[in-house]
């Protein structure tokens, strides 16, 4: 699904990512954990292609594609969804609007036809349903006077709309309390399937509690320094990332 050799990137003229190599199977869900500063943020902004970030050199294959060849938005159309980065507020825009804008994007580019209001909400709806959510989110203004908690059940009531192949999560600097945690979560657990795949970029253990990773990488002064299973995790938790880095 998503294969990383050796990637290198910098920001602002700055060496962040220093040598990432990473392979995420299809139908798996990775971890990527890492203490403050050491270039998880950037490795999902490089990923999703956002502007100034400079890679110098690597690889990185979407699918047997060449990911960072392509425009942002043809990384969502081919599937890729980088999630919880921007509770952007759009007052006077629907948030059914902006939801159906954000999936006939997607169609589009994928050339499936677009979806027309009644075909969508049928669709929402649906979603909605599996993940218990109100039907009232739709009626809102776009993120406008969302608690935190309605933000994060927004998001991942986006990500389940547009069924994308590889969720992105980035959940470091957010501070998310525990129900939130556990909307990302049940949200992403949905999801679990064959074909879905996710990186779950995170500072705290807790959250892997909800979301039991496959892998769990620790990323330090830009570069993959361990890999394990869920266990490496809770080593962290208890031991710090001082104890990797001895061992590194
Ligand atoms: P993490 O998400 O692991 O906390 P980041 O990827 O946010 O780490 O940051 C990694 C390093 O890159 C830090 O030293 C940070 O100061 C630096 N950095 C990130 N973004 C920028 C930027 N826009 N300009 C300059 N330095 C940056
Ligand atoms: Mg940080
Ligand atoms: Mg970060």
């Amino acid at each position: 699904m998503l294969k990383i050799e050796g990637l290198t990137a910098e920001v602002e003229g700055k060496q962040i990512l220093k040598g990432i190599d990473l392979e995420v199977p299809a139908g798996e869900i990775h971890a990527i954990m890492g203490p403050n500063g050491s270039g998880k943020s950037t490795l999902s902004y490089v990923l999703s292609g956002r502007e100034g970030y400079e890679i110098t050199g690597g690889a990185v294959t979407f699918n047997g594609v060449d990911l960072l060849a392509m425009e942002p938005e043809e990384r969502a159309a081919a599937g890729l969804f980088l999630a919880f980065q921007y509770p952007v507020e759009l007052p006077g825009v629907g948030n059914a609007l902006f939801l159906r804008t954000a999936l006939n994007a997607v169609r589009k580019a994928r050339g499936e036809p677009e979806l027309d209001a009644m075909q969508f909400l049928k669709v929402a709806r649906e979603r909605l349903k599996a993940l218990h959510i109100s039907e009232d989110m739709l009626k809102r203004g776009v993120n406008v006077g969302f608690s935190g908690g309605e933000k994060k059940r927004n998001e991942v009531l986006q990500m389940a709309l547009l069924a994308p192949k590889l969720a992105i999560l980035d959940e470091t600097d957010s501070g998310l309390d525990i129900d939130a945690l556990k909307i990302v979560s049940e949200g992403v657990n949905a999801l679990r399937a064959p074909g879905f795949s996710a990186l779950v970029i995170t500072h705290y253990q807790r959250l892997l509690d909800y979301i039991v990773p496959d892998k769990v990488h620790v990323l330090m002064g830009g570069r993959i320094v361990q890999t394990g299973g869920p266990e490496l995790a809770k080593q962290l938790e208890e031991s710090g990332y001082a104890s990797v880095q001895a061992a590194a």
